[in-house]
């Protein structure tokens, strides 16, 4: 009896044990799902514009909230304002040396220290939002931009498009090559240093800056993005003539810039995320442009009696001659511009034969 009482007990302690192992593995197996499951990073993402602002500035925040949607949460990206954790100029130097992840703004703000940034948001006379995405993405250009940051610890994406922008305001008409004589303008990159050889002389400052410096009389005209915009930061009330076509600026794109280190300590998924909700974004902020900038335009002439005026024929040629000529300087004097004008330049003379039938052909005929 004593015998079969405690083979009983000991069975009995055996199955317990038993569903005691089962039981810690699968608790095991539970934890470890979950532990994985609950990988999450908090990252920040410095840009170059105020917070909330419309169309370029929502594209950063619209970024951020689709990566957390895509990641169920995993990856979640605050994003600051222009000045809320650095000034809008100094968003490539922070997120090079990693003092916060990410960063959104456009690349020909750093042609300082990268000369050849420039070609990655736009140069006078080029490329259009559609070709751009074209060169970037299936013509060599992403290789050659990520070539170009590798120094910087700097991983960058394409992060949006205004399509073509408007040339500017300007407080007195421009009637001719002399009317741009001592002419300060808010007009950054190389379209700057063409307006500079113009006669004109050109001032880079961010949006932000550029409605007070107008109505004061710092500057006497600015180019922003185009009327969508331009509208919402009341240039109007500092300007009368808006001026077109946005000769400098035919499809800047956007950049979005990520930490090398932050961006592969990333599992895979993460990282995939990240490059789709940027080519995502990219192409929405276009759509979006493209939908609202002429009913601004018509509430600019319509509601806020805006001149609207077309630059001269001999100023826009003279900006062209001289945008080649500085081409020619550049490329001699930074290897890497070379390379990536060549790129860019050979690009653009394959796809212009091809849109002269297919594009322009269309506009023509509609
Ligand atoms: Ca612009």
């Amino acid at each position: 009896m004593v015998g079969s009482k405690f083979c009983k007990t000991r069975q009995n302690f055996l199955i317990l044990f038993l569903s005691f192992i089962f039981i810690s593995c699968s608790a095991q197996e539970v934890s470890n799902q979950t532990s994985e499951v609950k990988e999450s990073f908090k990252w920040r993402m410095v840009t170059t514009w105020p917070k909330n602002y419309p169309g370029v500035g929502l594209g950063a925040e619209n970024l951020a909230k689709l990566v957390d949607e895509m990641s169920d949460g995993r990856l979640q990206i605050k994003v600051y304002g222009n000045g809320e954790l650095v000034p809008a100029l100094e968003v490539f130097d922070t997120v090079s040396r990693g003092s916060v992840e990410m960063g959104h703004g456009a690349a020909y703000y750093w042609i300082g220290k990268v000369p050849a940034a420039q070609f990655f948001t736009a140069i006078p006379f080029g490329l259009n939002a559609q070709e751009m995405n074209a060169w970037l993405h299936y013509g060599g250009g992403q290789e050659l931009w990520e070539e170009l940051y590798e120094p910087f610890n700097l991983i960058p994406l394409a992060g949006g498009n205004t399509g073509v922008q408007m040339a500017g305001w300007f407080n007195k008409e421009i009637n001719s090559l002399e009317d741009l004589k001592g002419i300060r303008m808010r007009i950054p990159g190389l379209a700057g240093k063409v307006f500079t050889r113009a006669g004109g002389e050109a001032v880079l400052m961010p949006g932000s800056e550029i409605f007070t410096n107008l109505q004061t009389g710092v500057i006497d005209a600015a180019e922003w993005i185009g009327p969508y915009n331009d509208l919402t930061f009341g240039f109007h009330q500092a300007a009368k003539y808006y001026y077109y076509p946005g000769w400098h600026e035919p499809g800047p794109t956007l950049e979005t810039i990520i930490n090398k280190e932050a961006y592969d300590s990333l599992p895979k998924d993460l990282q995939v995320i990240l490059k789709t909700a940027s080519r995502a974004i990219n192409q929405d902020m276009l759509d979006e442009y493209t939908s609202r900038n002429n009913q601004a335009l018509i509430s600019l002439v319509n509601d806020h009696n805006v001149e609207l005026r077309k630059l001269p024929n001999d100023v826009l040629t003279e900006f062209k001659r001289i945008t080649e000529e500085l081409l020619v300087e550049l490329t001699q004097q930074d290897e890497s511009s070379k390379k990536v004008y060549e790129s860019i330049s050979n690009f653009q003379k394959n796809v212009s034969q091809y849109h002269e039938i297919s594009e322009e052909a269309i506009y023509e005929l509609r």
